[in-house]
């Protein structure tokens, strides 16, 4: 009787670890590399024009982008699963293998790059402030004193910010959209990160004429593809996709289609050189 149930259970087990084994190759855990079928991507669920999640669909600057690159290396857009990756988790979703790569308004730092590799740049932006259409007393970061600023932990612009203006009285939250609510219903008095994310913000149906980007950029965001440390050969299979992607017109298309409506016109330097992979 107990060793009937011991056979069982070790049948039971035998089973599990087939099937956990089947499960990882048809679903493609590490297929990043090894050039499989699935691909799991990190991006931003609520950046709207960039990477934002509505409903079961993904839309955004960085979906397209993530799209056309995993299209290149042989995953179809069905096999993307979407991941949530918000600013402070993005090297440790890398690091860690939860996500093959992140697209998700991704600087490229010299403090990332110790845990986290980078192909690109695809994209330029600029650090600037979004404030209430009707404040006329911020028009930049030296007119931040007394005056209740939010930002995103884990993010450049709350870095910047912080070196730019020693003093500022800086709220950091998890993620934009939680800064942008606070700063309607008048909570804070500006959030600053890149150009690109409040020019969406500004520019969707609930927030139209209540918001203003100031429209003085101060800083230079080069986004890249963030991808495990070291994979040289990932970089320059995803480098090679982001120049053609640039020289045939794919770039434009995407930039016109989901920055376009928020009347986002890319600044000098667009479209970028990605750099060379080491
Ligand atoms: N591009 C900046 C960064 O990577 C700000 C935007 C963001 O947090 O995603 O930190």
């Amino acid at each position: 009787m107990k060793a009937r149930r011991l056979g069982a259970v070790a049948a039971a087990a035998t089973l599990a670890l087939t099937l956990a084994a089947c499960g990882s190759s048809d679903s493609g855990g590490n297929a990043g590399s090894s050039g499989g079928k699935g691909l799991k991507i990190g991006i931003k669920f609520d950046q709207p024009g960039l990477g934002l999640k509505k409903g079961t669909e993904f839309t955004g600057m960085d979906v397209d982008v993530a799209k056309y690159v995993a299209k290149s290396l042989g995953t179809a857009e069905g096999d993307i699963t979407w991941v949530q990756a918000p600013s402070a988790q993005r090297e440790t979703l890398i690091s860690t293998g939860q996500v093959d790569m992140v697209v998700a308004t991704y600087s490229i730092t010299d403090a990332r790059k110790e845990k986290v590799s980078f192909a690109g740049p695809y994209f330029i932006a600029g650090q600037d402030l979004l404030v209430r259409a009707d404040d006329s007393s911020i028009t930049g970061p030296d007119t931040l004193k007394g005056k209740k600023l939010c930002s995103v932990t884990g993010s450049t612009s709350a870095q910047k910010v912080k070196e730019k203006v020693p003093d500022v009285n800086l709220q950091e939250f998890g993620t934009y959209s939680e800064c942008v609510a606070a700063l309607a219903s008048g909570a804070i008095d500006a959030l600053t990160t890149d150009d690109t994310i409040l020019a969406g913000y500004a520019a969707q149906d609930q927030y139209k004429g209540k918001l203003k980007v100031v429209g003085q950029p101060f800083s230079t965001e080069n986004y890249g593809i963030g991808i495990k440390k070291g994979d040289t050969a990932m970089c320059q299979k995803i480098t090679d996709a982001i120049k053609t992607m640039i020289s045939d017109g794919s770039w434009q298309k995407a930039v016109d289609a989901n920055l376009g409506p928020a009347g986002y016109k890319p600044g000098a330097g667009n479209p970028p050189t990605p750099a060379s992979c080491s």
